[in-house]
């Protein structure tokens, strides 16, 4: 690995409020979005005329559209309790990466548009004009937050940053200002189906060869099937799953539980993608239309069930808005969501995890385990955030935080886990998600990732961790970059169902 350009910060004794270093990050930016690529999906190529003017239009658009935005922009009385619960902050020190602080880079411009003591004494109350250095600004801060939402869970009054982020961004896409690394993958998924871009047959044959590898490593004949019309179920997973170490352990692992189960099941090559980047541009059309590809190929394959990989915020799209964007779960009325709705089984008619859907066989005792086969592992569990606080699995609350760790004890006999004010509903983010897993941001990503990496030091002090399981495309492909940063050994993060896959017991081995 290259020496890093920038210091990685140092493990600490004991954690503490980080020294502020005011403006240490001002220089992290991701590139701009080319014209090509704002205009492939449907944005304007460049910064357009009068500009700021069509972005405080924009803003005032959201404020009448999301009325959460205004609450946020109105409630805040700096009591100071999210100061340092964001991981950017605690890992650069600059205080611009305070979750308040954050959000006063939208919150001054709103004051000077939105408030009357904005319009008469703009000074006297913090209030902003629209101007290039605003601009500049919000380009570089806005894309120092990934959305995670750690910050609004300390908040007296839910103010969420993640939303902040997300308007902020859709203004400057929609003057012509967008990200290059976000909008590039979204137009893929335009064009092809995935983030990749990874057209049909490739998929196919990536689908073939590990079709045989599982063969050579087990002798059994576990398969991979795509566009299977009348499968019972379709999965949708991050397209990173296809490919990528160590997502692929994953994706044998699924096939595994199928085969294991004997429940029919097909990947699509039409939507062969779960993830969707719409979220992090806060833009609802684009995310509609990258999710509608999924609601297209349930009917056409005519599946009774969509499970979803394992992919945070794939999770957190399907969970919370798949049913009011595209009519994929109860209560859409257009003709085709009707359709849907009566194809699917009446007990699924809501997209299942794919750790809810393992969870539910192994206790009904359809799934058996060789426990042993894990015994080389140590393994603790990183909560991805959008799995974490922005949505749910199973029947009971906290579903989404027991069931990935049920099913680990399930399948391996040493588990522990990371220190308690980080894991769970305050989980650290991984430092690449809400659309900055770029590596023009590898500063930011590497000292995004100091709070989750000292947890993670105390346990393999502690313990000898030498595995730490995740059900995120983003955290894995994160932490595979960055951990050699921090003297760790950047195969130690995987997913659950790769845990499941080295101990299923497929029934028919040879
Ligand atoms: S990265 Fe997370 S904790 Fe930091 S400001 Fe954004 S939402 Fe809040
Ligand atoms: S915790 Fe909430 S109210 Fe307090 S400063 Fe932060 S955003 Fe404002």
């Amino acid at each position: 690995m290259a020496a890093p350009e920038f210091k990685v910060p140092e493990f600490r004794e004991f954690p503490s409020v980080p020294a502020l270093v005011p403006g240490s990050m001002a220089h992290s930016k991701p590139y701009v979005a080319s014209e090509k690529v704002q205009e492939g999906i449907g944005l304007p190529g460049q910064l357009v005329d009068n500009w700021e003017a069509k972005a405080i239009e924009k803003f005032g658009e959201l404020l009448g559209k999301y009325r959460s935005l205004r609450v946020f922009m109105d409630s805040c009385v700096h009591c100071g309790a999210c100061t340092d619960k964001c991981h950017y902050f605690i890992g650069t020190g600059d205080p611009k990466n305070m979750p308040v602080a954050r959000q006063e880079l939208m919150r001054s411009v709103y004051r000077r548009y939105f408030t009357l003591p904005g319009k008469l004494f703009p000074k006297l109350v913090g209030a902003r004009d629209m101007t290039r250095e605003v601009l500049d600004e919000w380009f570089s801060y806005f894309w120092q937050c990934s959305e995670c939402r750690r910050c609004s869970v300390f908040c007296p009054y839910g103010i969420d940053t993640a939303e902040v982020t997300m308007a902020a961004r859709h203004i400057m896409d929609s003057i012509g200002h967008g990200q290059k690394y976000s909008n590039e993958i979204l137009g893929k998924v335009h064009k092809i189906g995935n983030n990749l871009g990874l057209p049909g047959p490739a998929l196919e044959n990536t689908l073939e060869g590990l079709e045989e590898d599982v063969k050579d490593d087990t002798g059994v004949d576990v398969k991979y099937p795509l566009d299977v019309q009348g499968a019972e179920v379709l999965l949708v997973t991050p397209s990173a799953d296809f490919f990528a170490e160590p997502h692929i352990e994953s994706l044998i692992g699924y096939g595994k539980v199928f085969h294991a189960a004997g429940i029919s099941w097909t990947l699509s090559s039409y939507a062969s993608e779960a993830g969707n980047f719409g979220l992090f541009n806060g833009d609802y059309a684009m995310m509609r239309k990258v999710a509608m590809r999924i609601r297209e190929q349930a009917l056409e394959l005519g599946v009774k069930r969509i499970v979803v990989g394992e992919c945070g915020h794939a999770w957190r799209v399907a969970y919370a808005f798949w049913n009011t964007l595209t009519g994929i779960g109860n209560n859409g009325t257009d003709p085709f969501s009707v359709e849907l709705q009566k194809q699917l089984d009446p007990r699924y008619k809501e997209p299942s995890h794919i750790c809810e859907f393992t969870w539910d066989l192994i206790q009904q005792g359809r799934l058996k385990f060789d426990k042993e086969a894990n015994d080389s592992r140590i393994i603790t569990f990183h909560d991805s955030c959008n799995v974490a606080r922005a949505s749910r699995m199973g029947d009971r609350p906290g579903g989404q935080f027991d069931i990935p760790r049920s099913i680990i004890k399930a399948v391996a006999n040493k588990y522990v886990d990371m220190a308690p004010d980080t894991v769970r509903e305050k989980t650290f983010c991984c430092g690449g998600g809400g659309g900055v897993l770029t590596d023009d941001l590898l500063e930011l990503r590497v000292k995004g990732a100091f709070p989750r990496m000292e947890a993670l030091k105390q346990v393999q002090e502690q313990h000898g961790v030498n595995f730490m399981a995740t059900i995120c495309a983003i955290c894995k492909a994160q932490f595979s970059k960055v951990l050699p940063y921090y003297g760790f050994n950047m195969r130690m993060v995987g997913g659950v169902h790769q845990l499941v896959s080295t101990a299923i017991r497929l029934g028919d081995e040879q």
